[in-house]
């Protein structure tokens, strides 16, 4: 059987072994954190334990974290809590942003992928949009921490502070970003984790709360999470999440050295292809992101040919992988469609070697020589 080579960890991470062992042994057990016998409360006791590693990622205190089932019921708790007032979302945000906030206003990124900023200064003041729910200012505005597909990392300090100077609340998904660059709550009033980025398991998120005194929620029918997300706790998948989250901070200094896998994947792939276009490289990115265009080819195309060589990576956000669309990201960084419909991304993490590397570039080789022919 041919090797394969995982290099889609932006869709999800593998997940590592001692996190495996500890969901498996946790899983073993009849775990409802509700029940109050010993069963009940060793579950608690671990949950709670999990609470504490997770707030650690994100500096925030231990009882503003919600367990929930990941990133995307995160960001629809937040969103469609706001649904009546007037929100600003990032252009470039993950689709359970933008289809959570359908009347949202869009604020815009410059060429570089970075949140224009002084069109956010502009959109506090005013209220232009035709499809916005409700007239005046701003209640939220959302960006995210870390662009998913070309891992452009935002300013979010600078957001939140125009934000609260006009009197919004600040909400941010940090599912890209969390374990991967240092991150502060300060100034931050929603912000939503998921385990599977980390190398936790999938099906385990978190929201977290500022200190704006607002607990948005979504579902009713339970008291969990102190009434704010109703629903028997994922206990297994929520001490994986824990874990995760403590082997990130731990190794978040290791994720740093990613970096010399992006200068060679990026320096090799100019070499091969001087044609080769790689988005966001004008500003502060995620090391382990390289998203790049080959003009005049189409990456669904390009996807299927590194599949068939064992090689996996993704054509931007995975859960939109699937369907033929162009980048809703790079179209806000004013990328040409045609340059746009060729974009692959590859994304490494905690398991990648230098062979996956090499394995990747010989493959690109491979399929442009015959592209070129
Ligand atoms: N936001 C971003 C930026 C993401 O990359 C993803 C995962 N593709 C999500 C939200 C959704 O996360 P989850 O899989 O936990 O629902």
């Amino acid at each position: 059987m041919k090797q394969r080579t995982y290099l889609d960890y932006n869709a999800t991470a593998p997940v590592r072994p001692e996190i495996a062992a500890a969901v498996s042994t946790a899983m073993a057990a009849p775990h409802n954190a509700s029940s109050v016998h010993s069963f009940g409360r060793d579950a608690r006791r671990m949950v709670e334990d999990a609470r504490v590693q997770v707030a650690k990622l994100v500096n925030a205190p231990p009882a503003q974290v919600i367990f929930n089932s990941g990133a995307t019921e995160g960001n629809n708790t937040v969103l469609k809590y706001f649904a009546n007032e007037h929100i600003l979302i990032s252009a470039i945000e993950h689709p359970s942003v933008l289809e959570a906030a359908p009347m949202a206003e869009k604020i815009p990124v410059t060429k570089d992928g970075t949140l224009d900023l002084d069109a956010l200064e502009d959109m506090m003041k005013t209220n232009s949009s035709p499809v916005c729910a409700k007239e005046g200012p701003p209640a939220l505005v959302s960006v995210m921490y870390a662009n998913n597909e070309t891992g452009v990392i935002q300013p979010i300090e600078k957001i939140s502070k125009i934000a609260k100077r006009n009197g919004a609340l600040l909400h941010c998904d940090a599912v890209q970003a969390a374990g991967r660059i240092p991150i502060d709550m300060t100034g931050i009033d929603f912000l939503t984790l998921s385990a599977h980025k980390l190398g936790g398991p999938q099906g385990a998120g978190a929201l977290v709360l500022g200190l704006c005194g607002i607990t948005p929620s979504w579902l009713d029918g339970g008291g969990q999470e102190k009434r704010a997300r109703a629903g028997t706790e994922n206990v297994a998948g929520i001490i994986g999440f824990g874990l995760a989250a403590e082997l990130a901070v731990k190794y978040q200094n290791d994720f740093q050295d990613l970096k010399k896998f992006q200068d060679k994947i990026e320096s090799s792939l100019k070499k091969i292809a001087p044609e080769i276009i790689v988005h966001g490289v004008e500003t502060k990115r995620l090391v382990n992101t390289s998203m790049f265009s080959l003009p005049g080819a189409l990456s669904e195309t390009l996807l299927m040919a590194f599949d068939l060589e064992g090689i996996a990576l993704s054509n931007g956000s995975a859960c939109s992988s699937g369907t033929v669309r162009v980048s809703n990201v790079l179209k806000a960084m004013g990328v040409e469609d045609i340059i746009a419909a060729g974009a692959l991304r590859v994304s490494t993490g905690w398991a990648t070697t230098e062979k996956d590397i090499e394995a990747f570039l010989n493959v690109f080789e491979k399929i442009y020589v015959r592209l070129k022919k």
